[in-house]
């Protein structure tokens, strides 16, 4: 039987990819192993030749240098990103990366990152970073478990939804109580941990989005995740 090829564009891993965010790779790399599917890793830089197939996106978080460093790339790349998220290509995008997902970023000391306006989010830069394990709760993923380290606040406009309620911690911004934002297949959000060792149901999401695209269904196999379970149970009791 033919293999079944998954790619996974891992976008700026030099530059965006900080508190284990790279975890998140790996989880979906496995899984899909699990599934019985070939995934195949391509890592995406500044200034690379953007790939003619990507079948998963996945981006992380970055010092507000390493968003300055991939921003005018990013930008570039922008419109065949905007096509594959109208498509419905999956794509995860983590802290730094998700900011400049949405319209703009700007910074505590008043500089404007300007981002690619995929979700409809404006974010801007306050002298208190909130950081610390945040847990969420979600109607089609559960409890969402992770760790926080920004100093953006993100407001969300009519064009997105949430990702989660915000049960400890602090998410978007410190008034609405929101965590991420979705359109389409792309969910953002802020959570570093990395977020999907301890939240195999949003894996699970863009795995199974990917295949059907690609071809046509998908056979979710029984995995099993009992430790992963016994992980979330402890990770959700730690402290803020
Ligand atoms: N530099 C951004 C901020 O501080 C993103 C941080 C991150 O990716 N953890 O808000």
């Amino acid at each position: 039987m033919k293999e079944k090829i998954i790619k996974i564009l891992h976008l700026y891993s030099h530059d965006m990819n900080i508190y284990g965010d790279r975890g998140n790779i790996l989880v979906l790399q496995k899984r899909l192993e699990r599934y019985g599917y070939k995934p195949e890793i391509i890592e995406y830089n500044p200034g690379d030749k953007f790939p003619i197939e990507a079948d998963i996106i996945v981006g992380g978080g970055g010092q507000d240098s390493g968003q300055n460093k991939i921003q005018k790339d990013l930008l570039k790349i922008g419109p065949k990103l905007q096509k594959l998220a109208d498509s419905g290509t999956p794509m995860l995008v983590i802290c730094g990366l998700y900011q400049l997902f949405g319209k703009f970023f700007k910074t505590a000391e008043g500089e404007k990152i300007e981002g690619i306006d995929i979700l409809d989010i404006e974010t801007y830069g306050k002298p208190e970073r909130l950081i610390g394990n945040i847990i969420t709760n979600s109607e089609d993923f559960g409890y969402i478990i992770g760790y926080e380290n920004h100093s953006g606040q993100t407001f969300l406009g009519k064009g997105v939804i949430p990702l989660g309620q915000v049960r400890l911690g602090a998410g978007n911004n410190m008034v609405e109580g929101t965590e991420g934002a979705r359109y389409s297949n792309v969910i953002g959000t802020y959570l570093h941990g990395s977020l999907l060792p301890k939240n195999p149901k949003i894996a699970d999401f863009l795995i199974e989005q990917a295949v059907i695209k690609k071809y046509g269904k998908f056979d979710k196999k029984q995995i099993d995740d009992s430790l992963t379970e016994l992980a979330r149970k402890s990770a959700i009791k730690r402290p803020r």
